[in-house]
């Protein structure tokens, strides 16, 4: 458990809500119900970082999807003045 963890909004809730088989189809509305809590939750944006820190492959975190997260690891690189992180297994 992480420090910034204790005051998650999903602490009690059900972990498979935010871990979906897939993120399309009938998986995409659970995706969706995910990132309804995550708005409102007081640490998202430390659970976001980790979750790109950590290049976390599957499931919503700080009320991204996977694919939003691949996306913001460029922009997140160039915010943090670092090297880009090298691409995720599965990206060309
Ligand atoms: S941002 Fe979402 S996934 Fe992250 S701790 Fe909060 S509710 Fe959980």
């Amino acid at each position: 458990m992480h420090d910034w963890s204790r005051g998650a909004a999903c602490q009690a809730m059900d972990p498979e809500l935010f871990f979906p088989i897939s993120t399309e189809g009938p998986g995409r509305e659970q995706v969706e119900q995910a990132k309804a809590v995550c708005r409102g939750c007081p640490v998202r944006q430390p659970c976001l970082d980790y979750a790109i820190d950590t290049r976390q492959l599957n499931g919503v975190w700080g009320g991204t999807d996977p694919e939003q997260r691949r996306s913001l690891i460029p922009t997140v690189a160039r915010r943090r003045e670092t090297v880009p992180a090298p691409p995720l297994p599965g990206d060309r």
